[in-house]
């Protein structure tokens, strides 16, 4: 009997082991879901969900409740870089810039999340922010690209767009509206 109960109490742990195993995989697939490879932030179809969801409790709340905004940079001539010291070096300026806006998202005093909206460009979601307050931490976010320093010297300056959500509105709209703002920007001298 004493036998059989070791026997019972091993195959137990391996299954428990296993089991852990298991959820240990699970919860790596789900981040990995969610993030983008290069450079850590979530990926494009989290912040998208994560836009969506904020759009929903805004329905829910009160007037002039939740306002949320959102805000749109693109790397300024990045191409450039690619062209000049290959698409490698691109990749590494990408995730410097990625490590300084996750810095500077969890600095804030808010609630909120960087993603990578594709290519060089990123989308950030203020999730208790109106407008004025989110364009003075997207002016923020600009000025702190300055001390940014890369080993071939270039200085890496962005462009952004800013926007608030409206009541009503569908996730694309805000997203049409912040891409015309990025783009104004670019088109006012970068
Ligand atoms: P603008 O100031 O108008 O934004 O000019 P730009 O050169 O930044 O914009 P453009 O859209 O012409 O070029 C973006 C470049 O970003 C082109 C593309 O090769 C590069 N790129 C996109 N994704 C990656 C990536 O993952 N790694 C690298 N190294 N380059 C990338
Ligand atoms: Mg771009
Ligand atoms: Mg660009």
């Amino acid at each position: 009997i004493n036998r059989l109960v070791n026997f019972i109490n091993t195959a137990t742990a391996e299954v428990i082991e296993a089991n852990a195993e298991v959820m240990e995989a699970n919860a790596t697939l789900s981040r990995m879901a969610i993030t983008d490879r290069l450079t850590k932030l979530y990926n494009r179809g989290e912040i998208q969900r994560r836009i969506t969801e904020r759009i929903e409790a805004k329905k829910e709340a009160p007037d002039g409740e939740n306002a949320t905004s959102i805000i749109m940079i693109d790397l300024d001539d990045f191409k450039h870089i690619n062209d000049t010291y290959g698409h490698q070096e691109g990749d590494q300026v990408l995730m410097r810039v990625s490590d300084l806006i996750q810095q500077r998202v969890q600095g804030l005093n808010t609630d909120a999340s960087a993603g990578r909206w594709g290519g060089e460009e990123f989308m950030v979601l203020l999730s208790d922010e109106g407008k004025q307050r989110a364009t003075k931490i997207a002016e923020r976010f600009r000025e702190s690209f300055a001390a940014l320093q890369f080993p071939h010297g270039e200085k890496i300056t962005i462009s952004l767009g800013v926007t608030e959500m409206l009541i009503g509105e569908g996730a694309d709209r805000p997203c049409i509206r912040v891409d015309g703002a990025l783009y104004e920007a670019k088109n006012s001298g970068r």
